[in-house]
């Protein structure tokens, strides 16, 4: 993930928490800056509509919709 700080595109996970949701702590070796990112299930019309493109492709994502 690139560092929102200085948008250095190599940057590290210190930690990974798995649980209903992904948490994982950043940080940007060049900056030092240290960010959290969550990862969850999505839902929304306008994911529906971009996951309705891939499966026209044939692919089966298993979003809600
Ligand atoms: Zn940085």
């Amino acid at each position: 993930m690139i560092c929102p700080r200085c948008l250095a595109e190599v940057t590290t996970v210190k930690k990974t928490i798995k649980s209903f949701k992904v948490i994982r702590f950043r940080k940007c070796p060049k900056c030092n800056y240290k960010w959290i990112t969550e990862e969850k299930p999505a839902s929304g019309r306008e994911l529906a509509e971009y996951v309705k493109r891939f499966e026209e492709d044939g692919e089966d994502y298993g979003v809600r919709k």
